[in-house]
């Protein structure tokens, strides 16, 4: 039997409410069955963009788990009812995968980001104290009739974990057209992952993750994100004006 999640919904978007080691879990039991699924990491934008594009709702309710990525859609958990004490970023469960990955001999194949950036990253991955098995590197700037010759690169790499950085919703879009041709027991979305894993920007540092402003440090240092932050005043007034807690769903506060 499959590991079950407990699922909420915020604006129509389906959220489980786990948390970190919850999210392992599943990645350990994705790859023991090895059965292909998709993992995604949402945040309060790609929520916001949902409410004008059903295929996204319809691509969510489909994966094998959605995490809370952003302290937006926390936030929003929290006013539904759900305790909930931690934010599932898509770059903090990257990390632990790969660290896992390290210990259990995980093949990893990383796609996204210019070209170099993932070559890049495999480089410092193999270089730490404990090399990662990266079974294939493809850069992320490929048009849609080169996608059938990347799924035969990933297959014939045989990993246990597909790391897409292509931006989001296109990477979730991309993974879930291209699940069962890919044959991959975990494929996940994981936005700019890569270009932080070589080194190209910086994660936000700690105190600021913890006050859950990394939005604001990569605004800082992205000032390009604006437009879709703009996202974020009107995610927070439908969640003020739609989401209202029940006070019939609970779970200990960890
Ligand atoms: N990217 C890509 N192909 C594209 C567009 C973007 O590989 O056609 C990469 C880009 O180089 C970057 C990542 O996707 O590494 C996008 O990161 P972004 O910061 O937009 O994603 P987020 O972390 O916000 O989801």
């Amino acid at each position: 039997m499959s590991l079950v999640c407990e699922r909420a919904e915020i604006l129509g978007c389906r959220l489980d409410v786990v948390d970190m080691a919850e999210a392992l879990q599943v990645v350990e039991d994705s790859i023991q069955r090895r059965e292909p699924s998709q993992i995604i990491t949402l945040n309060a934008e790609m929520v916001y963009r949902a409410q004008h594009d059903p295929r996204l709702i319809d691509l969510y309710s489909r994966a094998r788990l959605v995490t809370p990525d952003g302290i937006g859609v926390v936030w929003a958990l929290r006013r539904a009812g759900w305790k909930i004490s931690r934010r599932v970023t898509g770059i903090g469960l990257t990390l632990k995968i790969l660290d896992r990955a390290r210990e259990k001999n995980w093949r990893v194949f990383l796609l996204g980001g210019e070209p170099g950036i993932a070559e890049e990253a495999a480089r410092r991955l193999a270089e730490s104290d404990r090399p990662l098995i990266v079974a294939g590197v493809h850069h992320g700037y490929f048009p849609d009739n080169e996608s059938p010759r990347i799924i035969e690169q990933v297959r014939a790499a045989r990993p246990d974990v597909l790391l897409v950085g292509l931006g989001a919703p296109r990477q979730d879009i991309w993974i879930a057209a291209h699940l069962e041709a890919l044959g991959v027991p975990v494929c996940i979305g994981v936005g700019g992952t890569l270009d932080v894993l070589a080194g190209k920007t910086k994660r936000a540092p700690r105190v600021w993750r913890r006050l859950g402003l990394e939005w604001l440090f990569r605004l800082i240092n992205e000032p390009s994100r604006i437009k879709r932050q703009l996202a974020l005043p009107k995610f927070a007034w439908l969640v003020l004006t739609k989401v209202r807690g029940t006070g019939r769903r609970s779970r200990p506060q960890q």
